[in-house]
């Protein structure tokens, strides 16, 4: 594609000769106008790659007209025609609009048809450095988030080795610790029973914690077997557990078993998911609080397990930082739950979707795939 070229002037003379002699010497589009207006109309479907106005024209001036047209065009080449005696203020002009040349009239042909060559040449070149440019910004936006992943993934690595090693020592203390029910079965002061009740009640607590660690640095190599079983057994499975929970006991459990879909499922760790799920629901509602559990089939035909909550919900803040082992926003949380879930359910093939608006509640939607689908072997 030649260049496109527009030529404004108000003397017709001026515009005819130059477009004429523009014409036989180069292979360039010369489109003449008369005035600024005009041709900056015709500039949305023809966009020029050179402008050459005159300076002082009646109606539009040449710089006000140069001005607009840098503002459409940024990368035009833009030269100013002037008359000798203007010289002064279009030199001072130019800076002001960013023009590439003035040219004196009268001008010399060969000399006006290189300055615009040469103008045309620069803004290749300006072009292909800018091209190069955001290739090479967009190479390095790719370098910088392929970095950040790798970091995050060697800490993970790490915060898993580290958790692993300090939750088998912990555990194997704890078991000692476990001698508190002896010893309160045993005693026969109250008070002593009381103390040791406590001791117990931790030991408890921390033994889940110990559990809930290993079992978030296992990691996804080790594999279980799941078979193909009754998913809403397992819901009611962790419903009936959850009776004794001191969270969910506050607040209502609605479970509603719409269908009994069949999942390839390994039942105890699709307990252990509902588990962690209902216990959120119930921590982020309000005592005597509803949660609902719902049992279906979804479209393809697996099984969806939709837990609700009407509770606090979480900020953009919060649902950012899920996936983060140890991210909790609760005194005595761990920050393990979901990622354990999440990962559950990633062995199974299926899906976990967290909606959440703050102030009026969570969803978690955990769908399996059909039996069809699922790969029995991890
Ligand atoms: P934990 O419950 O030990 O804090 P989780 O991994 O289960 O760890 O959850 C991480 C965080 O996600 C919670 O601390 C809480 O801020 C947020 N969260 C999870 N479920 C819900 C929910 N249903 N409603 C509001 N916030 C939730
Ligand atoms: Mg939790």
């Amino acid at each position: 594609m030649p260049p496109v070229v527009y030529v404004v002037d108000d003397d017709t003379l001026v515009t005819d000769s130059l477009s004429r002699a523009l014409g036989l010497e180069t292979d360039w589009t010369v489109l003449p106008f008369n005035d600024g207006v005009q041709a900056l109309a015709a500039m949305p479907r023809t966009p020029p790659d050179a402008v050459l106005s005159d300076f002082k024209m009646p109606g539009m001036d040449g710089l006000v007209f140069l001005g607009r047209v840098r503002a459409d065009h940024p990368d035009a080449v833009l030269m100013l025609l002037t008359g000798y005696a203007d010289k002064e203020s279009a030199i001072r002009a130019i800076n002001e609009v960013g023009i590439w040349q003035y040219v004196e009239k009268p001008w010399d042909l060969g000399d006006l048809i290189v300055k615009i060559q040469q103008g045309l040449e620069r803004r290749a070149l300006v072009g292909e450095l800018r091209d190069k440019n955001s290739t090479l910004q967009a190479r390095l936006d790719e370098l910088e988030r392929a970095h950040d992943e790798l970091v995050r993934a060697e800490r993970l690595a790490a915060v898993g080795r580290v958790a692993s090693g300090l939750a088998h020592e912990i555990g194997n203390q704890l078991a000692l610790v476990g001698y508190a029910e002896a010893i309160r079965d045993r005693v026969v002061d109250p008070e002593v029973a009381s103390f040791a009740d406590v001791i117990v009640a931790a030991q408890r607590r921390l033994a889940a914690l110990v559990d809930e660690i290993k079992d978030f640095a296992r990691g996804a190599a080790a594999g279980y077997v799941r078979e193909p079983g009754d998913v809403a057994a397992a819901v009611e499975e962790a419903t009936g557990i959850l009776r004794f929970d001191g969270d969910v006991k506050a607040r209502r459990v609605n479970l509603e078993l719409k269908k009994r879909p069949i999942g390839v499922i390994h039942r105890g760790k699709i307990t252990q998911v509902v588990v962690n799920l209902v216990r959120n629901a119930a921590q982020a509602s309000p005592p005597g609080g509803e949660v609902d559990v719902i049992v279906d089939e979804h479209e393809e035909g697996g099984a969806m397990i939709r837990v609700l909550d009407r509770g606090a919900g979480m900020p953009a803040d919060v649902v950012a930082r899920l996936g983060e082992p140890f991210f909790t926003t609760k005194e005595r949380g761990s920050g393990l739950g979901l990622g354990i879930s999440r990962r559950v359910v990633d062995e199974h093939g299926g899906r976990l979707e967290i909606r959440s608006t703050p102030g009026q509640g969570t969803e978690v939607v955990v769908t399996l795939p059909p039996i069809a689908a699922s790969k029995i072997e991890p």
